[in-house]
């Protein structure tokens, strides 16, 4: 299948571990000029090593005056993929102050604030663009010890749909994609005790937790135009667990 991203400028933030880094890989072997981005310097070196054509950018995206000036030194971008994360699950009586700024910060702020920056180079240039923002099956079911993270992942599917709309007119499209667990080490933080990844198999019909290239594979479709006529959607990679 030719998904015609040879040539194409894309920017992929939390690059420097697990969907986010698989989906770069992918995107560069597929021929796309690859802007890398995330937070620990190792892990863009390390991905740079193996794939020679990436270019790395390290910024923590929490930073909002310097992702404002990392980013408008490079571009413009014709493809985006928010998938920069934390996932810091607290039970909701012992939320703290930190860990829902950061949050904010990382999970939705960011995404809103490096999409502006993107949407405007490519609306100056006048590049028609696609944008995937890697949300979650927690976006639309409560979770327990989530009420932090489920709560931005729903602000961001909603802050898609309006990028959507507003977008849309200037041939940007914007999705999300909503995967259920996968092993990476942000599910092995959360997932990893027997008992409760137990628990949430038994709720997914398919009766597994995602691998990473299922999360890639549908991220590579709504970047492509094979989903050309697809804005403002979220696809589920959740093996059924919203529909049980
Ligand atoms: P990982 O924790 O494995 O990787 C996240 C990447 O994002 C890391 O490279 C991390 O860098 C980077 N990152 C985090 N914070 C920042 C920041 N402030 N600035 C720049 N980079 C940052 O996560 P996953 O690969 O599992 O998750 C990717 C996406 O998929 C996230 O949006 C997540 O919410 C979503 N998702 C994940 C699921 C799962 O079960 N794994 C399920 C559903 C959705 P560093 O390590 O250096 O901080």
């Amino acid at each position: 299948l030719e998904l015609g991203f040879r040539g194409r400028r894309a920017l992929v933030t939390g690059a420097g571990k697990g969907i986010g880094r698989a989906v770069a890989v992918a995107l560069s072997r597929a021929g796309a000029r690859v802007t890398a981005l995330s937070r620990t310097a190792a892990d863009l070196e390390s991905l740079a090593q193996e794939c020679p054509g990436i270019e790395p950018l390290c910024l923590d995206l929490a930073d909002w005056a310097a992702t404002e000036a990392a980013l408008g030194a490079v571009g413009p971008f014709e493809l985006l993929v928010n998938n920069a994360a934390i996932a810091q699950l607290q039970p909701f009586l012992e939320v703290t102050r930190e860990a829902l700024d950061r949050s904010l910060d990382v999970n939705f702020r960011a995404v809103l604030h490096v999409s502006q920056i993107v949407a405007r180079q490519m609306i100056a240039q006048g590049l028609p663009g696609a944008i995937v923002n890697v949300s979650s099956q927690a976006s639309q079911r409560a979770l327990r010890d989530h009420a932090v993270y489920c709560s931005t992942k729903s602000a961001l599917d909603m802050l898609s749909k309006v990028m959507a709309m507003e977008l849309g007119p200037h041939k940007i499209r914007v999705n999300t994609v909503n995967p259920t667990v996968v092993m990476t080490d942000m599910g092995r933080i959360n997932w990893s005790d027997p008992q409760k990844s137990a628990a949430m198999i038994s709720r997914i019909p398919l009766g597994k937790f995602a691998e990473v290239d299922d999360v890639v594979n549908s991220i590579l479709f709504l970047l492509s135009d094979k989903s050309a006529m697809t804005t403002g959607s979220s696809l589920m990679v959740d093996g059924g667990f919203l529909v049980s």
